[in-house]
């Protein structure tokens, strides 16, 4: 699985503690993130991580363009919710993305952890949900 992992500067440490903690579980996928979010889960954790920009200079839109790509296979964002971020449209179009093209967003620590045990039981079935669902799109 391709996983996208962001963190705001508020949520980094959150991030490094998530990573860290289930590194076990990360290391069997392929992780991109944004510019500072990716290069502290590789200093903490070691894992290897593809850095895109940071979110500021257009780290979100890349990943937007992996999803739009159907490059992406799940998007993990700790986002903090009380400070003004001024990359903001660029936050609301990824989370856009992932709606449009049906791919699972994680925006808190509490939905990551679910969708982190998923992964570590193999459940992926929610791919094929997807793959029908645009089929169905395509047809309609
Ligand atoms: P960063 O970007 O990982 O480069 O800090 C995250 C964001 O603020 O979108």
């Amino acid at each position: 699985m391709n996983i996208a992992l962001i963190a705001h500067d508020k949520k980094k440490q959150d991030m490094v503690n998530f990573t860290t903690a289930y590194q076990y579980i990360l290391k069997d996928h392929d992780l991109y993130a944004t510019g500072t979010t990716g290069s502290r889960i590789r200093e903490a954790t070691g894992l290897d991580v593809h850095l895109f920009q940071s979110g500021p200079l257009g780290g979100d839109q890349q990943i937007g363009a992996m999803i739009a790509n159907d490059e992406m296979d799940m998007v993990i964002f700790f986002r903090d919710p009380l400070t003004a971020q001024p990359h903001e449209p660029d936050i609301s179009a990824l989370m856009r993305l992932c709606d449009v093209y049906h791919i699972p967003l994680a925006t808190n620590i509490a939905a990551s952890e679910i969708f982190i045990r998923g992964l570590e039981k193999g459940d992926f079935q929610w791919r094929e949900i997807v793959k029908l669902k645009k089929e169905q799109e395509k047809q309609a």
